[in-house]
């Protein structure tokens, strides 16, 4: 690839697109970068969520005197109604959240490997940078901890933070906006999950999509708020970061 060409196109030529994100090249002066954790700053393949999966449905099981089947059924249905399985348990259970998420993110994490490309892509590339989950700011640390990445985060943003108001509710992102002092028109939002993409764009912000092959995450990517689509997001950030050189 020239180095005079931008490291990833545009997906489409959306409206969004053509009003609001920057020329590739100066992704590199952006302000701010907002990152998802899981299945975004990993490989999808890792698949931690199975883990997370089970625990969560053990937890259901145990706290609603549920048999697992059941369990499933009402963890899956609360992801769908509310966003999250939490936010349902706490809106119809009045459930505590904080046993519920150290609980099911009590994972073994041995398998993630540290990720030296990414962490050299994330040291050359300008901006503040924030973890944005739906998970615990412990579960980000832990797993940024074994990637070998945390030291060069600003700050998680978790769902805690977000007033139990998952992604791709709207306030979670006016929150993460004023707590951190973002502005958003010069900030870039990177997600496994299309979807979660919505807001950001709303909000003016250039929107990065790691292409995922599940059908949650690519619900919403056709619909004109994703400004670029990534493969392999160490490579890209790099490409990114080395447009200021230019
Ligand atoms: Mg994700």
């Amino acid at each position: 690839m020239p180095k005079s060409q931008p490291p990833a196109s545009p997906v489409n030529a959306a409206d969004h697109a053509a009003d609001v994100a920057p020329a590739p090249w100066r992704l590199c002066e952006a302000e701010g970068w907002i990152f998802d954790l899981d299945n975004t700053l990993y490989p999808a393949a890792i698949n931690l969520y199975s883990q997370i999966d089970a625990h969560m449905q053990a937890y259901i099981a145990a706290y609603l005197g549920l048999e697992p089947t059941e369990a499933r059924v009402v963890q899956k249905r609360y992801f769908h109604e509310y966003g999250t399985s939490l936010c349902g348990l706490m809106e119809c259970h009045g459930m505590d959240p904080a046993p519920f998420l150290a609980r099911v993110h009590d994972i073994d994490l041995s398998v993630l490997d540290a990720d030296p490309l990414l962490e050299r892509a994330l040291a050359a590339l300008p901006g503040r940078k924030v973890v944005f989950t739906n998970a615990s700011v412990a579960h980000a640390e832990r797993v940024m901890a074994r990637l070998g990445i945390g030291h060069h985060f600003d700050g998680v943003f978790d769902i805690v933070a977000a007033g139990y108001r998952p992604k791709p509710k709207p306030e979670g992102y006016a929150a993460l906006v004023r707590e951190h002092g973002i502005d958003p028109r010069r900030s870039v939002m990177v997600e496994d999950i299309a979807r979660n993409l919505q807001p950001a764009a709303a909000l003016g912000m250039t929107t990065v999509w790691v292409r995922s092959d599940s059908e949650i995450g690519r619900l919403g990517a056709d619909d004109g708020y994703v400004d670029y689509v990534v493969d392999d997001l160490a490579a890209w950030l790099r490409g990114c970061a080395e447009r200021r050189l230019d």
